[in-house]
């Protein structure tokens, strides 16, 4: 188990206990949330340690390592998905303005992504950390796919553009990855990074029940603010940020079904619809968030 004594962020002291969390996912432990009261990020405290960890993601259902399609809520994320793999590249052209470069994808879950930026002729690399998912998608697709304790091994300044589409929440070294992005990029590399937002709509309607906090497998749970101050506090600055608003419906389903509503989908379609429509008007209260950053 791991207790931060101190903020992961500002390193102060001064922390104070919030929600406690329960994980609906696998093994309904709880977990607590703390809050920096100096810097006001948000964490979950008393996780387990990273060689145990492995075991609370031990399921067919977690979607972002498995490719079966049973369950509608599957089926659903998967039509989402081919939607947002067309909108992720379109954001990598526009954000880096270019049209071709090198990738990096850290967190490259099944290697849709890269295999879609590939054939759009990027050159791409991915880091995996579950060993069946990295040798499955990278036989399936081709491509070079390393395990994470192989990122310091990668050339400095040679890649302009890093990825990380909701992984950064799951890494325990969080310092470690941002110090890394930061020594990977070139000097006029971008890097886009989409994390779940506590500020959101559906977060503050959920609570503890609010699905993205999935303790204990996120460590780290962002807002617009305590992201910008974690980043640009280590050589990034924030140039553009955009909603992802297709989570809030796949969140808000999970949402009411850890809640025990046995209408789940359809009452989780009508709320995330209320809560897409309010994010039309503040985009800072979206479900979840895609910062891009330069150096
Ligand atoms: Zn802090």
């Amino acid at each position: 188990m791991i207790h931060h004594s101190s903020c992961p962020v500002c390193s102060s002291y001064d922390l104070k206990p919030g929600l406690i969390c329960t994980d609906h996912f696998r093994s309904r432990e709880q977990f607590p949330l703390y809050t920096c009261s100096v810097c006001g990020f948000t964490f979950t405290q008393d996780h387990p340690e990273e060689n145990a960890i492995g075991a609370y993601y031990e399921s067919d259902d977690y979607i972002s390592h498995s490719d079966t399609s049973e369950g509608l809520v599957n089926k659903i994320y998967k039509i989402v998905r081919s939607r947002m793999l067309r909108k992720k590249r379109d954001i990598v052209i526009k954000m880096t303005d270019l049209e071709r470069g090198n990738l990096l994808d850290i967190g490259s879950g099944t290697g849709h992504f890269i295999d879609g930026m590939n054939k759009a002729g990027w050159s791409v690399k991915g880091i995996e950390i579950n060993e069946k998912t990295r040798i499955t998608s990278s036989e399936k697709f081709g491509l070079e796919i390393i395990p994470p304790e192989k990122i310091s091994s990668l050339e400095s300044g040679s890649f302009d553009c890093i990825t990380l589409w909701h992984v950064l929440e799951h890494f325990s070294d969080l310092n470690f990855y941002v110090a890394q992005i930061q020594r990977l990029l070139k000097p006029a590399g971008t890097c886009i990074i989409a994390v779940p937002n506590i500020n959101s709509f559906d977060s503050l309607h959920y609570g503890q029940f609010w699905a993205a906090y999935d303790v204990p497998r996120h460590l780290w749970h962002f807002n617009p603010d305590t992201f910008g101050f974690l980043f640009e506090g280590r050589g990034f600055r924030i140039v553009n940020v955009r909603t992802l608003p297709l989570d809030v419906f796949y969140i808000s389903i999970l949402s009411e079904r850890y809640k025990g509503n046995k209408m789940a989908f359809f009452t989780g379609i009508i709320k995330g619809s209320y809560f897409a429509f309010r994010v039309l008007f503040n985009k800072r209260k979206c479900s979840s968030l895609i910062y891009t950053l330069k150096k």
